[in-house]
């Protein structure tokens, strides 16, 4: 395996930023994973490990240890009656993915159809789109532990997981590298097609009985009409989570704006859409700084319209915070990983 040295990152994140890895390897296998690790250990550095990049802004000062781009590829499967055991490796292409077990009529993950980025990840930030969270169909995560230099297998539950977030994202997790994820998907048919935008696409299509095709067709084309194309526009799709806050502060929040969006996430939690909260409220969708934006038909996406630094879009990025504290007094944090 070839260790390179000062390779610049904003051609591996779609955000299209980031100054230089001091060293960057792709290791193909777990025995490559190791070496890379114990080259990073034995030097005294830190390591990074990226997938697909589309969830991430780096540093325009670029990153001071080992980039390792996770290169890992292979699929298992195992069918048993209705239940399909499927195993991916850290490396595969989410979407290439999502379109094979589509295409084979595994249920379970069309919904999270055209999400960039790579199985790897997929529990880092346990991804979601339109009812569906990959938490729901991931059985256990294999992972290389950093810091005992030992594989393990993490459960669904050890995992942690929750709204974008997971035990990889706290403290201890971020010693452990996803080598592997193992999930179960079913051959019976069981679509979510609940969902607002879903529901519509098929009704204006006159679609009465969708089937798992249809649906992954449906979830391409929404997204394709909503969020930026990342061949086109730099972005990491949406910079900040949405909040959750309590039935109290909602109940203030929409003694003010009536017509505030929420789901009930908890018996005393609500989930705000702050997409709406920056369009509706703060009236800042489309809204640009120089090279960085909020995207036109997204107000929860940044985007970088050319040559934007990670700086500049920090500092936008607070911006946009500082005005929905100003009109709701809800605080908002980022989805994407910031790498200092
Ligand atoms: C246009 C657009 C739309 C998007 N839509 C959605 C959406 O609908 N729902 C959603 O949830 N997300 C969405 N995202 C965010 C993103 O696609 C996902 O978070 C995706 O899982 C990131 O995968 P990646 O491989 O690109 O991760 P990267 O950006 O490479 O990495 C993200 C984080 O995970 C860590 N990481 C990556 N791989 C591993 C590994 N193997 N082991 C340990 N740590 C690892 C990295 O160190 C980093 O901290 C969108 C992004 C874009 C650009």
């Amino acid at each position: 395996m070839i260790i390179k040295e000062n390779t610049p990152l904003s051609k591996f994140t779609t955000f299209r930023i980031g100054g230089n890895a001091r060293f960057f390897a792709e290791p193909k296998n777990q025995d490559e994973l190791e070496e890379a690790l114990l080259f990073a250990s034995g030097k005294g550095l830190p390591s990074l490990i990226l997938g697909g990049g589309s969830n991430i802004l780096i540093a325009d000062e670029g990153y001071p240890g080992l980039v390792i781009k996770m290169g890992i590829k292979g699929i298992e499967v195992r069918e048993r009656g209705e239940e399909v055991r499927v195993s991916a490796s850290a490396g595969e292409d989410w979407d290439l993915f999502v379109g094979m077990c589509v295409e084979k009529e595994f249920y379970g993950i069309e919904n999270l159809s055209a999400i960039p980025g790579s199985v790897g990840a997929s529990p880092i930030q346990n991804i979601g789109a339109y009812g569906v969270e990959v938490k729901d169909v991931i059985s256990s995560v294999e992972v290389y532990d950093k810091k005992n230099k030992a594989i393990k297998v993490l459960t669904n539950t050890d995992c942690q997981f929750d709204y974008r977030d997971s035990f990889f994202k706290k403290d201890d997790g971020k010693n452990f590298v996803v080598t592997k994820v193992n999930f179960i998907l079913s051959k019976k048919k069981k679509l979510n097609i609940e969902y607002a935008d879903v529901k519509k696409f098929f009704l204006e299509k006159e679609i009465n009985d969708p089937n798992i095709k249809d649906v992954r067709e449906a979830i391409i084309t929404i997204r394709k009409n909503k969020l930026p194309d990342v061949k086109l526009l730099g972005t990491a799709g949406s910079f900040f989570k949405n909040p959750i806050i309590s039935k109290a502060k909602l109940d203030d929040l929409l003694k003010k704006y009536p017509d505030l969006p929420f789901h009930l996430v908890a018996e005393n939690k609500a989930k705000i859409p702050i997409a709406w909260v920056i369009d509706n409220v703060c009236c800042l969708k489309g809204s640009r700084v120089g090279q960085v934006g909020l995207y036109e038909n997204q107000a929860l996406v940044v985007v970088n319209y050319g040559t934007a630094s990670a700086k500049e879009v920090m500092e936008f990025a607070h911006e946009i915070a500082r005005k929905v504290k100003e009109k709701t007094d809800l605080e908002i944090f980022p989805e994407v990983q910031i790498i200092k």
